[in-house]
Formats: C-alpha cells, structure tokens, sequence
C-alpha cells in the first residue's frame, strides 16, 4: 500500500482517482509550513504539491519519498539538485494547462487594449460617454507580439495570436526556426533587440537563474511608449521594482500579471497600487475545466509511477 500526501487540497475529481485504487492511502496536509512539512511527509511514499516549497530541509527528512506530483507546469519550488541526487522523481502535468493560461493572456491583452475596466466603471458612475474621450482603446491586429518561452502555453498562445492576425516573434533558444515558422512565427536570436520593436510581451520560460529578472531597467528603457507586457509565468522573471517605475515614467502603457516574486504580494506592493497594471492573483490555469484536468493528471501520474507505467513526457528528472 502507497502512502500518498495530497499537499494542499486538489478537485474532489483528481482525489476520487486515489480513493477508489486499492493500492493506495491519502491524506490531506493542509498545514504547509516547513515545521509541519517536516513532521508529517516523512511518512509518506509519494506527493503532490501545488505552490508549496520542498527545500532540501524538508526533503533530507522524507527518507520514503519516491515520487513528487505537481499539480501544475513550473516546479521552482522544489530543490532540484536535492531530488535529481536523491532519485526522487518529480512529475508534472503536461498536458493540462496550456489552453488555460493561453486564453488569460488574451483575456488580459484584450483588457488592457480596449481599457474595458475604465469603461465599466465609467458605466456604474453613470457617466455613459461622457468621460471617454481620454479613454484609449486599440486593436490587436498587426501589432507585434512577441513570445518569450515557446514550449506548450508558448504554442498555444501563438495560435490565438495568429488567429487575432498578430505578427508574432518567438525568442527561445532551445527551439529551431522551422518549429516556429510551421506555427506562423518568427524566431529571433536577439532577446533585447526583440523588445524594442514589440507592442506586447508575454512571457513563458520557466523560473531560473538565466531567467530571473530578464525584464529589468536596462530593457524596459529600449521598449516602445505603447508597450504591454503581459506576465503569467513566474514574478521574479520581471523585476517588479523596475516595471513599476517603467511604468509611472510611461516607458511603458501597462502591464497585466498573474504571478508576483512574493505571493500573496504586500498590500501597499507599488504595483498593486497601479492603475496602469492589470491584476489576477495567480489563477491563469484555474478554470473550471483545468482545475480538473490538473487534478486528474496529478493523481494519474503518481498512481502510473508507482505502477511502473509512467509517462515519460510528465517526468522532468528522467
Ligand atoms: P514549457 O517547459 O513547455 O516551456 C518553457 C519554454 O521556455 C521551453 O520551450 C524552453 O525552451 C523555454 N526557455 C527556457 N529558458 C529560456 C530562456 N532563458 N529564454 C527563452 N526561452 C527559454 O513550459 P510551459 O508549460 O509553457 O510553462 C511555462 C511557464 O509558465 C512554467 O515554467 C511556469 O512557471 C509558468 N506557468 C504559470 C502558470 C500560472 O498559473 N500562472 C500556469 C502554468 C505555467
């Protein structure tokens, strides 16, 4: 029998999946801190995880612990090096949450070009067309995009782009020109020459320390006055210091983000006060639907790992 700690809840649809296989025990831990972390995932053969941190700490202790789910894409919150040397296999959940996090990013695009939140409020005032001659509205069409990450959002995103007839740029080193011309797009080698040109950004590559901060002063200052930058991949790949002065000196027009380098972000965060930023607190992949296709893959994973049938494209330590 296989102890499994489900950290943090998940869709009663992924818990089922456990409940119902007789091979397997849960429990639910929702007390994360390290302290209690410490105490109880000793216990167990296997995990999910969500946003939760597993350092090394934790870890050194879970002398059972096979295999870690996450219930998501981005695994910045586990101690790599500790598991790749320990053989702790960390799975994810590939295929659920491209589409998801792809159409926040348009919804957010969308917001932040037709200035929808200004309008709305102007509605409810009771101000019906009398304040909008300030308010500035415009069109996706022909402007440039450019994708930074072109993995599964990446892809998923740049079809919607298309679809909006955007002229899309792609940086992302590991992949080859062909894969993203046969998408529509163009790859370009020069990171921070991409920025100048571009009307919005939005950015996919993974938390890490070629990635941290790669938005800061010494970019935002080359980007066009119109700029939107959209970030749902991880904060900490913007620094958020420096796009907020970006922004209050009109380098550039706005920003929407999903993701803050401290989650929940202090209330009185400078970007958080900012009118020019478009907020949503880290819920680009939680739709009804990928709620549950995440839930599902995270259970199937540790269930398939421990009935030595895993999916090898779910596993990012081979
Ligand atoms: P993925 O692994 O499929 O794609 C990441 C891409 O980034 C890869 O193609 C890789 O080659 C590229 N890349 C790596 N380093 C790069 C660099 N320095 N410059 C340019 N490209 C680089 O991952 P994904 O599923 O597309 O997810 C992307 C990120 O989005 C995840 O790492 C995760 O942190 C974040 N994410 C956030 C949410 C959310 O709820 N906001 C949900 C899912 C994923």
């Amino acid at each position: 029998m296989n102890k499994i700690a489900i950290i943090e809840s998940i869709h009663e649809e992924g818990i089922n999946l456990l409940k119902k296989h007789p091979n397997f025990k849960y429990e639910i831990i929702t007390d994360v801190s390290e302290e209690n972390l410490i105490k109880t995932l000793p216990d167990f053969d296997g995990c999910t995880l969500r946003i939760s941190r597993l350092s090394s700490t934790v870890l050194s202790k879970c002398k059972k612990l096979k295999v870690i789910s996450r219930h998501g894409v981005g695994y910045d919150n586990v101690d790599l090096d500790y598991i790749k040397q320990n053989n702790i296999k960390l799975m994810i959940t590939a295929t659920a949450n491209a589409t998801a996090v792809s159409e926040h990013v348009m919804y957010m695009m969308l917001n932040l070009s037709k200035s929808k939140l200004l309008y709305d409020n102007e509605v409810r005032l009771g101000n019906f067309k009398k304040n909008i001659k300030d308010i500035q509205t415009f069109e996706l069409m022909n402007k440039e995009i450019l994708i930074a990450g072109f993995g599964r959002i990446g892809k998923s995103l740049i079809k919607k782009c298309i679809g909006f007839d955007m002229k899309v740029k792609v940086f992302d080193p590991y992949v080859s020109n062909n894969e993203v011309k046969s998408y529509g797009g163009v790859k370009i080698d020069n990171f921070n020459n991409g920025l100048k040109t571009l009307d919005f950004l939005s950015l996919h590559v993974p938390l890490n320390s070629k990635t941290k901060n790669l938005i800061n002063t010494n970019n935002l200052c080359t980007m066009k006055k119109n700029a939107i930058i959209i970030n749902t991949s991880r904060g900490g790949v913007v620094n958020e210091k420096d796009l907020n002065s970006a922004l209050d000196n009109n380098q550039i027009y706005a920003a929407g983000l999903d993701v803050f380098e401290k989650e929940p972000p202090d209330l009185n965060h400078p970007l958080i006060k900012n009118k020019k930023v478009l907020l949503t607190p880290h819920v680009s992949a939680l739709t009804n639907e990928c709620k549950i296709r995440m839930a599902k893959e995270t259970v199937n994973n540790i269930i398939d790992f421990f009935e030595n049938n895993p999916n090898p494209s779910m596993i990012v330590n081979l």
